[in-house]
């Protein structure tokens, strides 16, 4: 019985970051305890489900099951509604999480991981100043577990980087409210995503159109925290849908903090190690978490085997893990961030004149990149910006 055991490794939380920490920790051969609050793993879905084709298969093959639709295009449209088609080079797909986040922590059980829902964890176990274990409830009785190691993987609103003494705020501006809701009954294109760029629409943020199929589609938009307490994500939203998608039926809504933030700076103490959101481990551009939150779990897996072996789980051999993840990753995520800053700054008639330029290069020749030069001719300033980007000043 695992309230009776101790486990080289718990993970707190499962989600994509936890449950694919914990099938490569199983995978090397420690033994691993996943809790996860909520009844079923996957559920409440509090996200848009895009996720890039190249992203997934570093870890899994994509199944068909938990593909709602295939992405080859996408659609930038300016606040004066003019708009710009360009195929992808890689395809992307939005998801059915539920299945999806099910599939995963299948995976990791697979591998020998032990998983228990409706287990809250609400402490840390602490032994000669190290991490050593959590504290919390399951079904009205409380529990202390020991391990080795802990990750922590408990999302935007973690705390257990906060109960190991870990600086996890993240500042106003950086946290995008989002919110989103499942339109069925209304047609859309499924194989293209949808950003509305505009202060008008999602200031300090985009509004999303991502389709699950040709008649149902997340539709969500993030408002920066700088701006969301003078009107509220929902109201942005509301009135988009009403003059937009005013039959469509709303399925389900969520609404959810991202942090879009750099990592934090230090996301490992003695015995612990934060993963995914929990880290700030989210695109700050995008707002994508999924794919980074699963490089981070897979990172912190494998340290956790590497440290176990070595019988020493201090924070000095666990930072092998930050290493790890700015090498990969890390450092695009403080490139990302200031480009999130140059973009957000752009008004919208710069927004309007960048998409009026871009209109002129023939579809078959758009791409990112040219979109990208055509930003920066348009918006001068917008090179010293990028400059600073990419000379890493
Ligand atoms: C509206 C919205 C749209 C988004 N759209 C996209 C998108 O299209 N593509 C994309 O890539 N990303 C998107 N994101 C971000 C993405 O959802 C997250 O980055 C991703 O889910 C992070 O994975 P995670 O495993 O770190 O955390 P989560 O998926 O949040 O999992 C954390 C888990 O920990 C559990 N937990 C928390 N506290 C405890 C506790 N004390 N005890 C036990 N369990 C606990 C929670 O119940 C949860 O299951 C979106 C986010 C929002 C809010």
């Amino acid at each position: 019985m695992w309230k009776q055991q101790k486990f080289d490794l718990i993970i707190v939380g499962g989600g994509p970051a936890g449950s694919t920490a914990a099938r490569f920790a199983a995978i090397g051969g420690i033994s691993v305890l996943l809790l996860e609050k909520d009844r079923d793993i996957g559920v409440p879905v509090r996200c848009g489900e895009a996720a890039s084709d190249e992203g997934l298969r570093i870890f899994v093959d994509p199944d068909t099951r938990w593909i709602k639709s295939v992405i080859t295009k996408l659609r930038l449209i300016s606040p004066s509604e003019h708009t710009i088609d360009i195929d992808l080079k890689q395809k992307g797909y939005i998801l059915d999480r539920r299945i999806f986040d099910y599939d995963l922590a299948q995976y990791a059980a697979d591998e020998g991981a032990q998983i228990v829902c409706k287990a809250y964890v609400d402490g840390l176990l602490f032994k000669d100043g190290k991490v050593a274990g959590v504290t919390g409830e399951h079904l009205g009785e409380r529990f202390e577990v020991e391990s080795d190691i802990v990750i922590g993987a408990d999302g935007v609103e973690s705390r257990v980087g906060r109960w190991a003494g870990l600086a996890t705020v993240v500042k106003m501006k950086d946290m995008e409210s989002a919110i989103q809701k499942t339109i069925a009954g209304i047609e859309v294109d499924e194989h293209r995503f949808d950003f509305y760029m505009s202060r008008e629409w999602a200031p300090g943020g985009y509004l999303w159109i991502f389709p699950k199929g040709p008649n149902a589609a997340n539709i969500g938009l993030g408002v920066s925290g700088k701006y969301s307490r003078f009107r509220s994500a929902q109201r942005y939203l509301d009135d988009f849908l009403a003059k937009t998608f005013p039959d469509g039926s709303v399925i389900s809504s969520t609404v959810g903090g991202v942090p879009c933030d750099k990592t934090l700076k230090k996301f490992v103490t003695d015995g612990l190690m934060l993963a995914g959101d929990s880290a700030h481990m989210v695109n700050p551009m995008t707002g994508g978490g999924i794919v980074p939150g699963m490089r981070g779990g897979m990172l912190a897996g494998e340290t956790a085997v590497e440290a176990i072996k070595a019988g020493d789980t201090s924070e000095k051999f666990l930072n092998r893990y930050p290493k790890a993840w700015h090498k990969i990753g890390g450092k695009n995520h403080e490139r990302f961030y200031s480009i999130k800053e140059a973009i957000f700054r752009l008004t919208d008639k710069e927004l309007d004149s960048i998409v009026a330029a871009v209109e002129k290069i023939s579809p078959d020749e758009r791409s990112i990149a040219k979109v990208f030069r055509k930003a920066v001719f348009k918006k001068p300033s917008l090179v010293v910006d990028v400059m600073k980007v990419f000379a890493g000043i």
